[in-house]
């Protein structure tokens, strides 16, 4: 009998990523669902479903499960009590999800356990101070102080993707109320926003002519162009990273980090994204913390939320059975 293993869920804006895991952090079967449009009831019964087919292909017995959600906690109560992106709120997930599945379930919230994953393994690892940003439909934050994630007061913290990089900017997205964040200038969706406006304004580009041809300005399409050499498609990826450069120039002059960690769809362009944002910060941000810190991509790219969130049912569940 293989040693046992858990069960990661990634819950994006738009898409799960459940994976059985080993104890090593191996991945063995993946199961992706859409989550676009789904009520709070419809997201929980596609939940247990991914997570039945990951356990059904684990090819070991799943002592755990857990579940990294892009929600806000409050963990005196354990309820996950909003999310921008998702119709989650007001819901004791961990609860809900155990009764479910009939199987422990741990929960915390989705660039937290992407932190987890790079640090335990990954291209934070072993880092005492690390800033995490997972860069989907929104900005995800996570952070390392001390070598422990830090939650905040009540477990609501590290919301690094609402920070404001410009007080008059545009709406946030979704529940968020503020405007201006990182979040509305450097996420998914303000990529595909500067694209559509980059292509309308250069027709003769790559990318101009991909949209006059029917293509959507998304993330992969962008990020195909700019490796291929287009020059508006490299345009759109350099201002996503100049404003991420922003952003990160506050958390090297709050946090002082040895290593900030982007993560998430958006960072498939690599350098393309990671080379202007570090230009930005070091025009910012203060020294000698600027001169020290290293900006790099996640290890465990897009997965590293599916992975973080196995490593914590694996940590969790090994302290309750040492308690029990
Ligand atoms: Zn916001």
């Amino acid at each position: 009998m293989p040693a046992r293993r858990t069960i990661g869920v990634d819950m994006g804006g738009t898409k799960l990523l459940a994976g059985a895991v080993d104890a090593r952090l191996g991945v063995h079967h993946r199961a992706q669902r859409r989550l676009t449009g789904l009520d709070q009831s419809a997201l929980r019964d596609t939940a247990v479903d991914a997570v039945q087919e990951a356990r059904a292909s684990a090819g070991a017995e799943v002592a755990a499960v857990g579940f990294g959600i892009p929600v806000t906690f409050d963990t005196r109560t354990g309820v996950a009590v909003s999310s921008v992106h998702l119709e989650l709120h007001d819901i004791a997930f961990a609860d809900v999800m155990t009764e479910r599945l009939g199987l422990p379930v741990f929960v915390d919230n989705d660039a937290n356990v992407a932190i987890i994953a790079e640090q335990r393994a990954g291209s934070a690892r072993g880092a005492s101070e690390a800033v995490m940003l997972t860069i989907g439909t929104g900005i995800g934050g996570g952070l390392i102080l001390r070598g422990e994630v830090y939650r905040g007061a009540i477990g609501a913290g590290a919301e690094l993707g609402h920070v404001v990089i410009d007080y008059d900017g545009p709406r946030c997205n979704g529940h968020c109320p503020n405007r201006g964040c990182l979040e509305a200038l450097a996420s998914g969706t303000a990529l595909e926003r500067e694209a559509a406006r980059v292509a309308r304004e250069r027709p003769d580009s790559g990318l101009g002519r991909a949209v006059i041809h029917g293509r959507e300005p998304v993330g992969p399409l962008v990020t195909e162009l700019a490796h291929d050499g287009d020059d508006a498609a490299i345009e759109v990826i350099s201002l996503i990273g100049r404003r991420l450069g922003v952003g990160i120039a506050n958390y090297v002059n709050i946090f002082n980090p040895e290593v900030v960690v982007v993560g998430g769809g958006v960072i498939g362009a690599g350098e393309l994204l990671l080379a202007p944002a570090r230009e930005e910060m070091l025009r910012r941000a203060l020294p000698p913390a600027r001169d020290e810190v290293r900006i790099v991509a996640a290890r465990f790219g897009v997965e590293a939320g599916m992975v973080g969130a196995a490593a914590l049912a694996f940590e969790r569940f090994a302290l309750r059975e040492e308690v029990a």
